[in-house]
């Protein structure tokens, strides 16, 4: 008796069918929705594949949806989340890890272009690390529609559930926890809404889709990235006027470092440089900028994320570090980014990018690293 209880705090079919409902609707969005369609980076191949950009529409009907359900009915639907919270976990990590079998095995039939990286004689690490690049069903691309779709707005959603949480604690929502969802959802929404910039990113032109970006996509974002939010509605913490001021500006000034250079650089991979901005021919046939954000540091865009993290932990106070560990932990990722990021450019454009790490010599803060 005592062990049933134990392992149905764990696991529930129900929390696996409710977390299956929403996998399942951000599917349906993604084949009905109308959205552009756009071609992926250049393949090995030299072929391009074809993307659908429709995550901005889902993230705002769903939201949309949500919203006008508790207007309607009262917050208790969102409730659900925190109530069952570790059953919720097990789901996702149950999904994610049949996913990335089902796409490991997938990997072996039909003619599928291979991660370089994820083509070991280690069926193991093959399978963690993921040996196809690119999985599909039909036009259906698994990679890009988790990366962007079942998990990104889900922390959206389990955000929005934190805000109902703590309502129903202490009857009314404090401006910290208004500042830090509000940051969330405006980095969701941005990244949703410049879909397309995805299609460059290392995770979809390099890596293998393997238990790693599975459990990352749809178990380390959702339940892990709100963590600011979860502990408000625990801990709720008041501002007033001065410190939600401090705090905006730092998240106005991250913002702004973040996609004023993210911009650049994609405006000048598309061909465009409209702010005249300096770069060097490279042997490889394509530009390198050195001036602007870029020539300030090799990934001022890093920078600018990492600002940011700082004004979605800064809400919590300081009576606690927990809340600060999103701020450790994406400083370590970019760190990491940036290291693996480095050795693919130092392959890419050989002794090119030797002399653009002469000419631009900080990593990720100018004059600091
Ligand atoms: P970057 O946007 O820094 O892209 C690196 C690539 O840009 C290089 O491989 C190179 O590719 C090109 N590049 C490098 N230097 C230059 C230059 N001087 N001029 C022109 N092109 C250059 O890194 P990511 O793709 O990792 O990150 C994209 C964004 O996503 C960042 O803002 C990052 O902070 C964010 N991010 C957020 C995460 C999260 O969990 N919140 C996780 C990961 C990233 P090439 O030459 O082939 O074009």
């Amino acid at each position: 008796m005592h062990d049933r209880a134990w392992w149905e705090s764990l696991w529930s079919w129900e929390a696996f069918a409710v977390y299956l409902g929403w996998y399942f609707w951000c599917v349906v969005c993604a084949i009905a929705l109308p959205g552009k369609e756009v071609d992926g980076a250049e393949l090995r191949n030299g072929k391009r594949l074809k993307y659908t950009m429709n995550a901005f529409s889902t993230a705002i009907l769903t939201l949309a949806m949500i919203g006008a359900w508790t207007f309607k009915f009262g917050p208790g639907a969102l409730l659900y989340i925190p109530h069952h919270w570790a059953q919720l976990v097990s789901a996702a990590f149950a999904w994610s890890t049949f996913l990335a079998t089902f796409v490991f095995f997938q990997s072996y039939m039909g003619e599928q272009m291979l991660a370089l990286g994820g083509n070991t004689d280690n069926a193991f690490y093959n399978w963690f690390i993921g040996r196809g690049l690119n999985p599909r069903l039909g036009d259906f691309d698994i990679k890009s529609f988790n990366e962007m779709r079942p998990g990104l707005i889900l922390w959206v959603v389990f955000d929005l559930a934190f805000v109902a949480w703590q309502y129903e604690r202490i009857g009314r929502v404090t401006d910290s926890m208004v500042l830090t969802v509000a940051f969330h959802a405006w980095y969701v929404l941005d990244a949703e809404f410049n879909e397309a910039a995805i299609l460059t990113t290392m995770d979809i032109t390099t890596d293998g889709f393997g238990w790693m970006l599975s459990a990352g996509d749809l178990l380390w974002v959702p339940f892990t990235y709100g963590y600011t939010a979860f502990f408000l509605a625990l801990h709720p913490k008041d501002l007033g006027v001065t410190g939600c001021a401090g705090v905006l500006a730092v998240q106005l000034v991250g913002y702004y470092i973040f996609r004023t250079s993210n911009n650049e650089k994609n405006e000048f991979r598309l061909g465009r440089n409209p702010k005249n901005l300096k770069s060097f021919q490279t042997e490889r046939g394509t530009r390198l900028l050195t001036s602007g954000w870029w020539g300030l540091s090799q990934h001022p865009n890093y920078m600018g994320d990492w600002i940011m993290s700082w004004a979605w932990c800064l809400p919590c106070g300081f009576q606690s570090p927990l809340p600060y560990f999103y701020v450790i932990y994406f400083g370590i990722l970019l760190f990491h980014r940036q290291t693996r990021d480095d050795e693919a450019c130092a392959l890419k454009y050989k002794k090119d990018w030797e002399t653009y790490k002469k000419l631009v010599p900080y990593r990720i803060i100018p004059y600091v690293y």
